[in-house]
């Protein structure tokens, strides 16, 4: 509809970045926009409403989204961290990139035991990202509420990695 049509016109396709063959989705024209940014994080949690205590932001655009889903909801921001920022007792979940690996943590008492979280990124690739951030929220004492994101490249096949979760995405490519 409306906001996918006026989102994808503003979703610029980057080739060869950050490696030659990669054709990357840059998102920034969309958070330059505030009806246009407010508009995308009201229709990424509306399939979850009632249903999350907490939004996961994951570094660094997942945290631009999770601060503005808690502004325009009841539902805090529990940051999720690249390794080595978090200050307090964390847990930490290592995950494969195509080359190396990645990891990410959280703070373990963030939230209250049983909090519901909902998992917001701005691209649903291999799935990989997201998947070990439910993993921390549930190693944590916490559930995972779901997983949204604005664009889910089908492809590459972040869905099979999150089976089980419910994902929800505006936008497919
Ligand atoms: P995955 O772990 O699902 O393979 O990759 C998803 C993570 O990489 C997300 O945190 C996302 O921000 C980032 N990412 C992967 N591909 C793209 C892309 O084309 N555009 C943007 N903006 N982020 C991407």
């Amino acid at each position: 509809d409306d906001i996918r049509a006026e989102l994808e016109s503003h979703i610029a396709l980057v080739p060869d970045f950050p490696e030659p063959g990669i054709l990357f989705r840059d998102l920034t024209p969309v958070f330059t926009r505030a009806e246009l940014f407010r508009g995308m994080v009201d229709a990424m949690v509306e399939p979850f409403a009632g249903r999350y205590d907490a939004f996961a932001g994951i570094e660094a655009r997942g945290f631009l989204l999770a601060g503005a889903a808690s502004m325009r909801t009841d539902a805090g921001v529990l940051a999720v961290r690249k390794a080595g920022k978090l200050p307090r007792a964390t847990l930490a979940e290592s995950y494969a990139l195509e080359y190396g690996v990645a990891r990410l943590e959280v703070h373990a008492d963030e939230l209250d035991p049983g909090a519901r979280v909902l998992v917001l990124d701005d691209v649903l690739a291999t799935g990989g990202t997201a998947a070990a951030t439910c993993s921390l929220v549930e190693r944590a004492g916490w559930e995972v509420a779901g997983v949204a994101v604005v664009l889910e490249l089908e492809a590459l096949g972040g869905r099979s990695a999150l089976k089980g979760r419910e994902v929800f995405s505006l936008l497919q490519a």
